[in-house]
């Protein structure tokens, strides 16, 4: 029916001489209807009762281990609380007790970062310069309306199932900049009917602008953090324009001991923004090991996560060998792919936080010269047989008022490049 968000916690037990970790899983539907209310855990370990405040705990959250629900109050009920504190001798519990929350792993549908709340910028204006992506998004507020209307349009069609099944919405648009310069730009949404009509233009991720020079424009030093913000952008564009990413990394966070929390939170940031089916990650053995002893220090036991489906799917396959691992590497390249054509963002940059300054440069390639200087180079073992995506998408040509279903069977870049040249391609830039 509707998606439930899935959040892990791990809290440590309130008795001080105790302290195990109790871990969990708080479910929550987003822009839904979500209970207030808590649970009376007992600490498996000593046995200590306590209250716990926690967020439908009736019905999507629970304890995943170290802990037992004997009881829960909703908020809702007058007097609930009070009298299940009451049966179980808890009064005396302040009530403003807080727990240490260590770490979370989401799982289920991610709360996604949004493209354009991202500060670093990524496509400029290829004749003054100037960034593109804030004007995009306050001229797209006007143009919302008129693209709800196309989709509303169709929706009979295709709750009839008469008119496709579309996996995304793809929206190009006209653009212009104040020096003048024309050119089209593509939007992206995932096509979910209950997200629809679409209230905000942040929910669309912009993922091209034609003529944009990204090669010249992802180019220098910059710090870390800028890094990391040019990485995501591109991972984002990447899953859903190309098929396949490949991050080649070797190391991930600093492997100090007074580290790991940062260190985890790092591994969480490539869990988050990447899709596991699509992901290749090469990293060092040391790297993934290191990885797996600070979680476990940090409260999070990756084999318990696992055993109860909970990790995400991008860990459990790292974890079933399929990761690939390689001892004797100091290259960094980070890429999406199709088929056909590659991009590539090179550097120094490893995955890491701060303001050390690092050189990143962006390069494309068709997918053959890519495979030679960079795949094929690493000396590892990669089968290039899957990749090819299939499906099919809503194309909203906004400028034109056109809409129609456009199968795809390379990459949808493939695809929406082909009708672009297809549709008026004299008055584009290359
Ligand atoms: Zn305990
Ligand atoms: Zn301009």
């Amino acid at each position: 029916m509707f998606d439930v968000n899935y959040k892990t916690v791990v809290v440590k037990c309130p008795n001080p001489s105790c302290m195990a970790n109790i871990q969990l899983s708080i479910g929550k539907v987003p822009g839904g209807e979500n209970d207030s209310g808590g649970w009376i855990l007992e600490c498996n370990k000593c046995h200590m009762l306590f209250p716990y405040a926690v967020k439908n705990p009736n019905d999507y959250s629970r304890v995943d281990h170290g802990a037992t629900v004997l009881d829960s109050w909703d908020n809702e009920i007058l007097g609930d609380k009070q009298e299940v504190i009451k049966k179980h001798n808890l009064e005396s519990f302040p009530e403003d007790f807080r727990f240490d929350n260590l770490l979370y792993v989401e799982t289920g549908e991610f709360e996604r970062p949004k493209f354009s709340d991202i500060e670093e910028n990524i496509f400029f204006c290829p004749e003054c310069g100037t960034h593109i992506e804030p004007h995009v998004y306050s001229q797209l507020t006007h143009k919302l309306t008129s693209v709800n209307e196309t989709i509303e349009g169709y929706m009979p069609y295709y709750l009839k199932g008469m008119l496709g099944d579309p996996d995304s919405i793809i929206i190009l648009s006209d653009y212009q900049c104040s020096c003048e310069f024309k050119t089209k730009i593509v939007l992206y949404k995932s096509f979910k009917e209950n997200e629809l009509p679409i209230e905000d233009e942040h929910e669309l991720i912009l993922i091209d602008v034609i003529g944009a020079k990204l090669e010249t424009n992802i180019d220098g030093i910059y710090n870390r953090d800028s890094c990391l913000q040019v990485l995501q952008k591109l991972l984002i564009r990447w899953q859903v324009y190309y098929n396949r990413v490949f991050l080649a990394v070797p190391f991930i966070g600093f492997d100090f001991k007074n580290r790991e929390a940062q260190r985890v939170e790092l591994w969480n940031w490539i869990l988050k923004n990447t899709v596991p089916h699509k992901t290749t990650l090469l990293t060092r053995r040391a790297t993934f090991n290191s990885f797996l002893e600070g979680s476990n220090n940090t409260g999070l036991d990756i084999s318990v996560l696992k055993s109860y489906g909970l990790l995400n799917p991008t860990l459990s396959e790292l974890t079933e060998k399929k990761a690939l691992f390689k001892t004797d590497f100091h290259a960094k390249f980070y890429a999406g792919f199709d088929r056909m054509n590659s991009e590539v963002l090179v550097g120094s940059f490893n995955i890491h936080e701060g303001g050390y300054v690092e050189n990143i440069h962006f390069k494309k390639y068709d997918f053959g010269d890519f495979f030679l200087k960079y795949i094929l180079k690493m000396n590892i073992i990669f089968d290039p047989r899957f990749i090819d995506e299939e499906g099919e998408f809503l194309l909203i040509d906004e400028s034109n008022k056109r809409v129609t279903i456009e199968k795809y069977n390379t990459s949808r870049r493939n695809k929406i490049l082909e009708i672009i040249n297809g549709i008026d391609n004299k008055d584009l830039p290359n």
